[in-house]
């Protein structure tokens, strides 16, 4: 098999880029191990920056989003029982988000690229990434049994933290940049309605909590809970109890329950894998780097570097230079770590450290009064949530 450009894993990163590419006139075949099913139903994450928004529109794969999504115009502070709400729009000059959840920005790529684009082999898993520093590398891959190699001028490795081509990158090359934090995410979906109408980001001295949603009925609720804890220790009972305690409010709001229909546990990590090309051989979205999910910005980092590399390739075909793909890994990681700083940061100012002193309690308790107080500190908050831009 022979493709232009040969594009491993079908998550949004990949699936986009196919998009990108067929929309561009270049050849692509997307190698996919898991199934349809599962890639469409996997709960991940549910807010797009504007600039995703903006690329899946002109991408042609807006429609549902634009008339199923909720377009979101600020998120809440909670904290000490006091609400404070960010106004994007007014900070940003007019700039928001969409929530609009991942399985369903895949299931509306994947029914296009099946309809309208190149090959998109499910079960089919890739091996390896050989000859990545020559002029033609090639991937090895396993699909219904057999084992076969895709031929390629590029190969881009869309294939998350836990896939295979990142190890292509030889050793004395790469350089790995990590922290863990010692908390996790208890994450639910529960069918009722979201007790509040935009994003709650509470601070409490028991722990983060964060109310979202992934329609209009169904609610998406996240608790800090330590680093390693199994799902299965938490009943219902008690979670709706916990989010309570850390939501609770000075005035009336209430949380409404619900039943829970799903419960999984994030751990919370930040990593970067430098350089982001080796050769012939490109990384994008998670197969390169990972945020921990409180800055909501994993899904948007995938979907800027893949654009990155899409128009990098139309240059070079319409110029002939192969700078702007020779650039690719300096100009991604720019906005990169913008996001890893500001991912980082929402979550050392929201969280509770097990260690935590007295001292680091007032010092979050102040950032956090900050940002109320100071509209330089909430438009710096606004404009890093509401997206970087892409150079
Ligand atoms: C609970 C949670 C909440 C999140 N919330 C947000 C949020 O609100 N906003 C946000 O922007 N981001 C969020 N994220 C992050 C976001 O989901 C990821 O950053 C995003 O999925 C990255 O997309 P990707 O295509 O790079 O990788 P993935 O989505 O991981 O896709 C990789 C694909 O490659 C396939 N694959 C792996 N190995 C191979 C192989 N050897 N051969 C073939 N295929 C392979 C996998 O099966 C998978 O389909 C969240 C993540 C989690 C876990």
């Amino acid at each position: 098999m022979r493709t232009t450009v040969g594009i491993i894993g079908a998550g949004p990163a990949g699936l986009l880029l196919a998009r990108l590419l067929h929309r561009a006139g270049v050849e692509s075949v997307v190698l996919e191990s898991r199934d349809r099913d599962y890639v469409e139903h996997r709960q991940r994450a549910g807010i797009l920056e504007q600039g995703t928004v903006d690329v899946l529109r002109a991408a042609g794969a807006g429609d549902r989003m634009d008339r199923e999504g909720l377009p979101h115009d600020g998120i809440e502070l909670r904290f000490a029982r006091r609400r404070h709400r960010v106004d994007f729009p007014a900070l940003t000059g007019g700039r928001s988000v969409m929530v609009y959840a991942q399985t369903e920005v895949c299931k509306d790529l994947i029914a296009l690229q099946l309809e309208e684009g190149g090959p998109l082999l499910f079960g089919a898993e890739a091996l390896a990434v050989e000859d990545a520093d020559t002029e033609r590398p090639r991937i090895r891959f396993r699909h219904e049994g057999r084992e076969d190699v895709l031929e390629c001028e590029y190969v881009v490795g869309c294939d998350g933290f836990w896939g295979v081509s990142r190890t292509a990158v030889p050793s004395g090359v790469s350089r790995v940049f990590e922290r863990t934090y010692p908390f996790s995410w208890l994450g639910i979906l529960a069918d009722v309605a979201p007790s509040h109408d935009e994003l709650v980001y509470a601070r409490h001295e028991r722990g983060f909590a964060l109310l979202s949603m992934r329609s209009p009925s169904v609610s998406r609720l996240y608790l800090q809970v330590p680093a390693g804890t199994d799902a299965g220790e938490w009943s219902d009972e008690r979670i709706w109890e916990e989010l309570e305690r850390r939501f609770e409010t000075a005035d009336d709001w209430a949380l409404a329950r619900g039943p829970i229909t799903s419960k999984s546990v994030t751990p919370m990590r930040s990593y970067v894998h430098e350089p982001m090309r080796h050769g012939r051989l490109f990384l994008a979205g998670d197969a390169a780097h990972i945020v921990p999910p409180t800055g909501a910005k994993g899904l948007n980092l995938a979907v800027g570097d893949v654009v990155t590399f899409a128009r990098a390739l139309a240059h070079q075909r319409e110029t002939g230079s192969r700078e702007r793909l020779d650039a690719y890994s300096e100009t991604c990681l720019r906005r990169v770590w913008q996001a890893e700083r500001f991912s980082y940061e929402m979550t050392s100012m929201l969280h509770r450290a097990p260690d935590a002193t007295p001292f680091d309690e007032r010092i979050q308790l102040a950032r956090l009064a900050r940002l109320t107080a100071s509209r330089a500190a909430e438009t710096d908050l606004a404009h890093g949530y509401t997206g970087f831009p892409l150079e």
